[in-house]
C-alpha cells in the first residue's frame, strides 16, 4: 500500500494553486509568500547540509523521509513550513472564475463559501473577502476512505475606487508580510503603507534584503504606524510570538522581558496581581509614554492580552495601569533600515 505524506501533498497542493492563480493574474501575499521565502532558503540550508556530510557512518539518510522529518537538522525545520491558508488578490473577477475551474478540474471540493463580514485586514472599504475552503481526498481506494486535505483559501477582490492598490493594501502590519508573489517572481509590494513605497530602486532592494534577511531567522518589525483594529492586531502579534513551532521575535515591540531587579522597573510588584516579583518569575515590561517600564507577570500580562482581544472594542493601544503604550519609540527607522543609501 502506498504510504502519503501529508505535508508533501499539502505543499504540492498548494504550489499547484499558487501557480495557477498566477497564471490568471492572481497575486499572492501574506503568509504564502512570507513561508515560500522562509522555505526556500532552509531547504537550501538542508541541502547544504546533506551534501556537507557523509552518512556513511549512519547509512545512506533516506533524503524523501528525512526531509520531512523536522528533528533531522532541526536548524533547517523550516524547509516544511507551509502556510495555514493562501491570500490570493485577484484584479478581475473573470480571472478569478478561471482558477475556480482550475481548481474543480483537479477533483477539488469547494465546501464553504462565504462573504467574510470580518475586518479582514482592517480594509473592509478597500475590498471585498471570500473564504473558501476546498477538499481533496488522497490515498481513498474503492471500499476505503482516504486522507482529507484541506486548503483554506482567502479570495479578495478591490472595491471602486482602490483598484489602483496591490496587497497588502497600504496595511503591512509586520515587515515580513510586505511581499508578494506574481508573474514577475517574488518582490516587495509597490502598496505597504510604509516609507518603503517611495524609495529609490536600490533603497528597495536593500531593504528587501534586511528584511528578507532577518525573516528567516523568524524575526521581524511591526509597522507601528499601521492604523487599525487593535484587536485584529493584538491578535495577530499573539499568534506570531506564540506560534507552536516557529516563535517569531518581534524586535521593536514596545513590550521587553525585564529582571525583577531591573532598575527601569516602576514597582516591584505585579500591577495586576499585586504580588511582589520573585528572581524566578518572568517578567514582561511596557514602556509606557511617560517612558516609564511598568511590570507583569508573563501569565497575567497573557490573560490580560487575552482580555483584551475578546472585550475590546477600543482602538488605542493601553497598557492594564490604563497607560499609552508608547509606540512612537518603536516605529521603525525606514532611513537605517536601508543603511542610509
Ligand atoms: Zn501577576
Amino acid at each position: 500500500m502506498q504510504i502519503f505524506n501529508i505535508a508533501e501533498e499539502t505543499l504540492a497542493m498548494h504550489n499547484d494553486i499558487i501557480q495557477n492563480a498566477i497564471e490568471n493574474n492572481g497575486i499572492i501575499f501574506g503568509g504564502a509568500v512570507r513561508n515560500k521565502i522562509i522555505r526556500d532558503h532552509h531547504n537550501y540550508k538542508f541541502n547544504e547540509y546533506i551534501n556537507d556530510n557523509s552518512f556513511n557512518a549512519k547509512g545512506l539518510i533516506d533524503y524523501k523521509s528525512d526531509y520531512w522529518n523536522k528533528d533531522i537538522h532541526s536548524e533547517s525545520k523550516a524547509r516544511t513550513i507551509i502556510s495555514n491558508d493562501i491570500d490570493i488578490y485577484f484584479k478581475d473577477k473573470y480571472d478569478y472564475e478561471h482558477f475556480r475551474d482550475f481548481l474543480r478540474l483537479k477533483r477539488f471540493t469547494v465546501k464553504h463559501e462565504k462573504l467574510m463580514n470580518d475586518s479582514y485586514v482592517n480594509l473592509p472599504e478597500v475590498i471585498e473577502h471570500y473564504k473558501l475552503v476546498f477538499t481533496f481526498e488522497i490515498g481513498g481506494s474503492y471500499t476505503k476512505k482516504g486522507e482529507l486535505i484541506k486548503i483554506n483559501i482567502d479570495v479578495v477582490f478591490p472595491k471602486e475606487p482602490y483598484l489602483y492598490l496591490e496587497p497588502p493594501f497600504s496595511k503591512t502590519d509586520f515587515l515580513c508580510n510586505a511581499f508578494v508573489q506574481d508573474k514577475s517572481g517574488i518582490r516587495i509590494s509597490n502598496n505597504t503603507g510604509t516609507p518603503i513605497d517611495n524609495m529609490t530602486f536600490a533603497q528597495k532592494a536593500l531593504v528587501s534584503s534586511r528584511i528578507i534577511l532577518n525573516m528567516v531567522k523568524f524575526k521581524t518589525l511591526m509597522n507601528m504606524s499601521i492604523t487599525g483594529n487593535l484587536n485584529v492586531l493584538l491578535h495577530r502579534v499573539s499568534k506570531m510570538v506564540n506560534d507552536e513551532n516557529y516563535k517569531w521575535n518581534i524586535t521593536n515591540l514596545p513590550l521587553r522581558v525585564v529582571h525583577c531587579n531591573s532598575p527601569l522597573l516602576l514597582h516591584k510588584e505585579c500591577c495586576i496581581c499585586q504580588e511582589s516579583f520573585n528572581p524566578d518569575d518572568k517578567i514582561i515590561g511596557i514602556r509606557t509614554s511617560n517612558n516609564k517600564i511598568i511590570g507583569y507577570h508573563d501569565y497575567c500580562f497573557i490573560k490580560y492580552l487575552k482580555f483584551l482581544v475578546e472585550n475590546s472594542g477600543s482602538d488605542e493601544m493601553l497598557c492594564p495601569m490604563r497607560n499609552d503604550v508608547n509606540l512612537i519609540d518603536n516605529t521603525i527607522d525606514f532611513k537605517q533600515l536601508c543603511g542610509f543609501v
